[in-house]
């Protein structure tokens, strides 16, 4: 099969991660006889130092011709980067905002998943971290908050700002359809999560996933304030399958799943559109405190890589590969930094190794 996949390294431990995943993805493409081209595309801080924005017309271009995207992560230190001195529409996550729009990425698909190897990782008491959890949370990814109307206004003698949050009933239909369509390919079980005692968007988005839902009979679907979502995420995650959401609410959501499982080197993501396009990166960011050191974790881009092959290629063996190689490498016990045992006895019964060691671990067992 032919594979045209755009990469953008980006910033900070981008490029070192993003080079591992290729490797990997070198290995299938040798393996199961794949034809694989690769261009690299820049965007956030690496496209403003060389074209003073964060993601140029040619590039989305580019992008927009290719089969699916492969991203390591964007963005510098915000307190010291002279990126971040830019007004807020000119620095490296406004090139990600773009994108999405550009690409129409309305789905953000975050898969947590608790491995056994890093149960130890886990920040949650034993007796709730020793049950497991695997959920996919599903964020809606270019409407609400984060899109609606801002201004900053000056009244009565003050400064006053207004967000808008916006959500129209297509915007809603679209992503609670893949959410319950993914719900299929799992346990079968949404929980839609929203603020429907307060917020006129979250009745309707409510409104809306029930109407989709009649459509999916054989799916469980159960409404969950996002107060409590954020309890029961910490008090029992193993309760959730696929967890559907807004914009803002995914997007604190799914960073509080990540540290749930104790390892965000870990925890690949994918974003989609209608057809079989797709852009996938890991969850975590730029990570500039360990950038140029080697020791990042590629397994998250890695995965993600794997999330690719699955979803835009249908290439369910070779994702399969990939995922058994990652797990092979964990029960050999080859741990990157980030997923190192902290205690001493733990540490003695793995071994540590940097972000390219780790990826020739797991090409060597593909
Ligand atoms: P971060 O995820 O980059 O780092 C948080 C912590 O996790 C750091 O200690 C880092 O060393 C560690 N970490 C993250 N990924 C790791 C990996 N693969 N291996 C080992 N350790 C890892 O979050 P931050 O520090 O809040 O943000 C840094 C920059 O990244 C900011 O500019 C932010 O805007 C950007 N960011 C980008 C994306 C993206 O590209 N999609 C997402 C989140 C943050």
């Amino acid at each position: 099969m032919k594979l045209n996949i755009v990469c953008i390294p980006g910033d900070g431990i981008g490029p070192e991660i993003v080079t591992e995943a290729k490797k990997v993805l070198k290995k299938i493409e040798a393996v199961y006889g794949h034809e694989m081209q690769f261009e690299d595309i820049l965007m956030g801080g690496a496209s403003i130092d060389v074209h003073g924005v964060p993601l140029t017309d040619e590039a989305i271009a580019t992008a927009k011709a290719a089969d699916a995207v492969l991203m390591g992560s964007i963005g510098g230190n915000t307190q010291t980067s002279p990126w971040y001195k830019l007004e807020p529409s000119k620095r490296p996550e406004a090139g990600l905002l773009k994108i999405r729009k550009a690409l129409n990425l309305f789905a953000n698909l975050r898969p947590a998943v608790l491995y056994e190897e890093l149960a130890a990782a886990c920040p949650l008491k034993q007796e709730i971290s020793e049950k497991g959890f695997d959920m996919m949370i599903m964020r809606e990814l270019t409407g609400g908050l984060y899109f609606g109307e801002r201004k900053t206004v000056e009244e009565n003698g003050e400064l006053k700002a207004v967000d808008t949050l916006t959500y129209s009933e297509s915007e809603i239909r679209r992503i609670a359809i893949k959410g319950f369509e993914i719900a299929m390919k799992r346990r079968k079980k949404v929980t839609s999560v929203d603020k429907a005692n307060v917020l006129d968007s979250s009745r309707l988005w409510r409104k809306v996933v029930e109407e989709v839902a009649k459509d999916y009979p054989e799916v469980t679907l159960e409404h969950m304030l996002v107060d409590n979502c954020a309890m029961q995420l910490v008090k029992d995650p193993g309760q959730f399958d696929v967890i559907l959401t807004e914009n803002m609410f995914g997007d604190i959501l799914s960073d509080e799943a990540s540290m749930v499982t104790g390892s965000i080197g870990m925890l690949s993501s994918a974003s989609l559109n209608d057809t079989k396009f797709g852009l996938y990166e890991p969850s975590g960011g730029s990570a500039p405190d360990i950038a140029g050191k080697g020791i990042a974790n590629p397994i998250a881009t890695i995965l993600s890589a794997a999330m690719m092959l699955r979803y835009t290629f249908d290439l369910d063996e070779e994702a399969s590969a990939i995922e058994k190689a990652v797990k092979k490498v964990l029960e050999d016990g080859y741990r990157t930094i980030d997923i190192m045992p902290q205690d001493e006895a733990g540490k003695q019964k793995v071994t540590q190794v940097g972000t390219k060691e780790m990826g020739d671990l797991i090409c060597e067992r593909i």
